[in-house]
């Protein structure tokens, strides 16, 4: 009897191929330019268990949400930008000027669409004096823990390592040319990062097939719009909820995350009733530190 159930847990303990493989994406900030306490700059977290760290956008307070995760910046493999608005950028200095005290060796290579090298030459010279005088207090070169910017010309892979891909992809953010979206793949798991973008068929061409897509959405109410003829201007380069509705309609993702979030004057119910008014799949209104791990199915938590 003993060995019958020694068998069946044995079946159980021994994972299908590929049921181990656990991607985990973190909102590390759901914010969007104007500062508020309870939503920080746009920065996602993916991770796997053999230790991945990848940074998509550094926002403001990327550095302390990475704190409460208990995360090193000097962990981080590779960081990802979407596109050059300073919501996205303007936390890169803490996040690798951290690293750095923290006695990170390696370079911390940050990929982004053109412009992204010359913002981060631009930065190092902006900090040159404090890398001077740490060099010579610590005896480190200036090149150590360096930081090192790459322009993304062309869609398509930009990292490979074992079982983890990330594509980059163009998205339409109105007069912000280029910007991009991201794709990470994990064996048989997947999340798209929207970055910043109105509807765009070619996210949903390259999300097909995604686990979970994390996307960004504004909304404002009639009266603002009425009173505010710019903010209608500004909501042209950004997702509605109706469009956002569709999108998710067309990819079909186990969950939609939405971030970025752009409320001018509703609440966050009607932002919500907004979203499925064409969409009725699993979609949720995304926060600072919430988490969704990818495996066999999809889990959301809370990591503060
Ligand atoms: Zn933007
Ligand atoms: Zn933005």
């Amino acid at each position: 009897m003993s060995r019958i159930i020694g068998f069946i847990l044995v079946l159980l303990l021994v994972p299908a191929a590929g049921s181990a493989q656990v991607l985990t994406a973190t909102l590390l900030g759901t914010g969007t330019p104007p500062p508020d306490i309870e939503r920080f700059g746009a920065a996602v977290l993916v991770e796997t268990p053999e230790g991945d760290k990848l940074l998509f956008d550094a926002g403001r307070g990327t550095m302390l949400r990475l704190k409460q995760l208990k995360v090193s910046s000097a962990q981080l493999d590779r960081v990802f930008i979407t596109h050059l608005h300073f919501d996205h950028l303007v936390g890169l200095d803490d996040v690798w000027l951290v690293a750095r005290l923290w006695q990170r060796k390696a370079p911390l290579m940050v990929l982004g669409p053109s412009g992204t090298e010359i913002f981060v030459e631009n930065l190092k010279q902006a900090y040159i004096r404090d890398r001077e005088v740490r060099s010579e207090q610590s005896g480190l070169s200036l090149e150590t823990g360096d930081l090192r910017g790459m322009d993304i010309a062309e869609s398509g892979v930009v990292y490979t390592r074992g079982d983890l891909k990330v594509t980059a992809f163009w998205v339409d953010h109105g007069h912000v040319k280029p910007a991009l979206g991201y794709r990470v793949d994990y064996g048989p798991r997947s999340v798209v990062i929207s970055g910043d973008t109105t509807y765009s068929e070619n996210l949903i061409r390259h999300a097909r097939g995604a686990d979970v897509v994390i996307h960004e959405v504004a909304i404002a109410s009639e009266k603002l719009l009425a009173r505010n003829p710019r903010l209608g201007k500004v909501m042209a380069s950004h997702t509605t909820p109706q469009q956002l509705g569709k999108v998710l309609g067309e990819i079909q993702p186990k969950l939609g995350l939405l971030t970025h979030i752009l409320n001018y004057g509703v609440t966050e119910e009607h932002l919500m009733d907004a979203v499925r008014e064409n969409y009725s799949g699993e979609v949720q209104l995304g926060e600072d530190l919430l988490a969704v791990d990818i495996g066999e199915s999809v889990s959301v938590y809370r990591r503060r």
